[in-house]
């Protein structure tokens, strides 16, 4: 298949660091947009990938899964977007479209499994796919979404993953005026979660380690902030909780959280994937009719949903602009919580 060499950052293994290299890209197909990527978020998906601590990261990987950009080509039968539009590409940028999951646009869960933006295969090369950290990305319509002209083009790339991923869990679990919500955790997904929550009318409140980002929560829009290793503070807000939406990236005990949820409430896992230690205990779950749950990103209407909300609500993320050469520091950073609250790479800087 006829493709072109391009410019992206990647690595070739779970211990190097990111550099430049050269990635295919596929010759656009009659259904194919072009994008030539301008901003890109760093998730923490992104360091999880590259450092393989999912296991299964094929390498070279070249992360990326918050990328807006503009149209440069499109194939002989795209209706959605023109040449020169702006277009976003979020974490999927394929699916089978036939099975059930997928007719509910509920792409996210494919029941023949999605194809991620990157470290997903590629059914187009046979091999496997690169994200947005390069100069182009070549995908099918139905997985590029439009921009809202208003928003801040840099700081509408996190609401392409780090925005669908609590925006989802906040739709379908209802989340209106009236609604009590608690995030855990203010990174990325964590500050995008207060404001959609609040945005969508709810009451919000953050639990978070230290009382470093109690200031910044509050600037965001919650309401209160609760110290997760402080007991008097948890037991405060006992059974308060319609919804917890848990952002924490690595194993921690879910429990004291579970004695927050309201009867009826659910708290939702984003962040941590795996086995949960300590052991969930049952006992408040079944005394008290309370679930915990997961989540994985979002369907692709849903995404034009959310992007259409913070257009017309003017909500984008709190962002650090940073230049492709500096992602090892920034993922460094990311690390120790240092990321106010997310970093966006200019990708003019890999043009340099
Ligand atoms: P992030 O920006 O690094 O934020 C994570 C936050 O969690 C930190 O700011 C920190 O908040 C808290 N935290 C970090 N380490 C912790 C620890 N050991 N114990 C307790 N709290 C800790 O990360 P992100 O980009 O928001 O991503 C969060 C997680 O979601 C990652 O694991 C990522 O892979 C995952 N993710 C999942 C989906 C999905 O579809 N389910 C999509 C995107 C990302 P405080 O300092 O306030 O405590
Ligand atoms: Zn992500
Ligand atoms: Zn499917």
């Amino acid at each position: 298949m006829e493709s072109t060499n391009i410019k992206a950052f990647g690595t070739h293994a779970a211990d190097a660091p990111l550099q430049q290299m050269g990635i295919n890209r596929r010759e656009i197909t009659s259904k194919d947009i072009e994008i030539e990527i301008l901003f890109c978020g760093v998730c923490h998906s992104d360091l999880h990938t590259a450092r393989n601590d999912w296991g299964g990261t094929v390498y070279p990987a070249v992360p990326g899964h918050e990328i807006v950009g503009k149209v440069t080509r499109v194939g002989s039968e795209v209706s959605r977007l023109e040449t020169g539009d702006f277009a976003a590409v979020g974490c999927l940028v394929d699916s089978c479209r036939e099975c059930g999951s997928c007719r509910q646009d509920l792409e996210q869960y494919c029941l023949n499994g999605f194809t991620g933006t990157y470290n997903g295969k590629d059914k187009h090369s046979g091999g496997h796919t690169f994200g947005g950290y390069s100069e182009k990305i070549v995908v099918n319509e139905h997985f590029v979404l439009k921009v809202p002209p208003n928003l801040d083009l840099a700081a509408t790339a996190p609401l392409l993953c780090a925005g669908i991923t609590t925006w989802s869990p906040l739709r379908h679990w209802k989340v209106g005026k009236g609604s009590k919500v608690a995030v855990i955790g203010l990174g990325g997904l964590g500050h995008m979660a207060i404001k959609l929550a609040k945005g969508l009318g709810a009451e919000v409140a953050l639990f978070s380690r230290t009382a470093s980002k109690e200031k910044d929560a509050l600037i965001l829009g919650a309401d209160a902030v609760i110290i997760s290793s402080d007991k008097t503070q948890m037991a405060s807000v006992r059974g308060k909780f319609d919804l917890i939406i848990d952002t924490v990236p690595y194993i921690h005990d879910v429990n004291p959280y579970v004695a927050t949820l309201n009867i009826g409430g659910t708290l939702v896992i984003v962040g941590y994937l795996g086995g949960l230690d300590p052991i969930l205990n049952t006992v408040p779950m079944i005394m008290g009719r309370k679930s915990v749950a997961g989540s994985v990103i979002g369907g692709i209407a849903e995404t034009q949903e959310l992007l259409d909300f913070c257009g017309q609500f003017n909500i984008v993320s709190e962002i650090e602009i940073i230049k492709i050469q500096d992602i090892n520091e920034a993922y460094e950073r990311m690390l120790k919580s240092d990321v106010r609250y997310r970093f966006v790479i200019d990708m003019a800087s890999l043009k340099k």
